[in-house]
């Protein structure tokens, strides 16, 4: 099919029940799924960014602006919830540090080990940067089949943050072309250390960081498009989602809009296109990823499949966060802008490797 033929077909779809969209005389049709979580990134700081990936991903999907709030706005808090359905409330992570374990994960399967329980054929992989996503993938039995950590090399040292970023990447590109996982998650972190490093004083530093992550975004969707024009019987489903917002002199973990922004944005067969629907949340990723798979979600999940309108509100406000143009804290031309100028890569790569940026 043309692109636009496509659309219009994936539009036609989107309001049928799963099954009845595959031809009954046709090979069986078997869904894909790619999630793109990206850290710490605001929805308004995306729509004033150079992110025509992202921008298209939305157009061609459908987009939800929620607030996570009262949920805790750390990194391992909501890669856990988006990795298993539950908000913390349940699981009962805190913080990035002793709570960030494995022990939550029995009670509260991760979406690796629910989808590999009930079908074990299904091929699952976790390709992201930071080593606690490669913990909460590799945590469970069966774990995923995949788990690879790409802020650090070889050796165990630290890598540059981009560096991180454009290898995860690579390594969804390179799945997605060669082996067509049903299941790949991947996490890109630049955006959020920026927040941290830079935002408060040169917001341009952040909307770079989100420029250069959706050019990423880009490459993996070129990915999912030629696989899917090749692979009729594949449909490919992709979701974006963000763990947590940036306060405009950066850093999160509070109960502040900018904190507590997120959006997730629904692209594939049972979306319809350039809609928005703010009753997708960050918990709704996991039931979404088991509709598609076609494996039943278990009764303790606060999330819901966002094929069938998620679990928040349709008509929730999108968050109050209008982008940030200027810096608050400080001179926009320090030596933290040079640094970044200079070297863009390890202003960055040096506080990933240390942890110290609270991720
Ligand atoms: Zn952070």
């Amino acid at each position: 099919m043309t692109r636009t033929h496509r659309i219009l077909a994936a539009a036609a779809l989107a309001t049928l029940p799963l099954a009845a969209a595959a031809p009954a005389s046709a090979a069986p049709v078997v869904n894909k799924v790619v999630v793109i979580g990206i850290d710490g990134t605001l929805y308004s700081e995306i729509q004033a960014a150079n992110a025509p990936n992202l921008g298209r991903l939305a157009a061609e999907g459908t987009l939800a602006r929620t607030s996570i709030a009262p949920h805790t706005t750390m990194s391992c808090v909501s890669w856990a919830t988006a990795l298993t359905g539950v908000w913390d409330t349940k699981h009962g992570i805190k913080d990035n540090d002793s709570t960030c374990n494995p022990t939550p994960f029995a009670q509260y399967p991760t979406v690796f080990t629910q989808l590999e329980r009930a079908r074990p054929s299904l091929s699952t992989m976790s390709l992201g940067t930071w080593d606690k996503i490669g913990m909460i993938a590799r945590t469970g039995s069966p774990a995923a089949d995949r788990v690879s950590v790409t802020q650090l090399d070889p050796s165990g040292a630290g890598v540059c943050e981009t560096t991180a970023d454009s290898n995860a990447a690579a390594q969804v590109v390179s799945a997605v072309t060669e082996d067509g996982p049903d299941l790949t998650f991947t996490h890109l972190d630049q955006v959020d250390i920026v927040g941290h490093t830079l935002r408060g004083i040169w917001p341009q530093a952040y909307r770079d960081a989100i420029g250069r992550v959706d050019g990423l975004v880009g490459k993996i969707t070129r990915a999912v498009d030629e696989r899917a024009a090749t692979h009729t019987d594949e449909r490919w489903t992709i979701l974006v989602t963000t763990d947590h917002g940036h306060k405009p002199s950066g850093g999160h973990g509070g109960q502040s809009a900018y904190e507590t922004a997120s959006f997730v944005i629904a692209r594939g067969p049972g979306f319809a296109s350039g809609a928005q629907n703010n009753g997708y949340t960050l918990a709704d990723v996991t039931p979404t990823v088991l509709d598609l798979l076609d494996v039943a979600a278990p009764g303790n999940l606060d999330g819901r499949s966002m094929l069938l309108g998620g679990s928040g509100d349709p008509a929730a406000t999108a968050p109050n966060t209008p982008a940030v143009d200027s810096g608050i804290t400080g001179s926009s031309s320090g030596s933290a802008q040079a640094l970044m100028v200079n070297n863009p890569l390890c202003i960055v790569g040096s506080g990933s490797a240390g942890g110290s940026y609270g991720d």
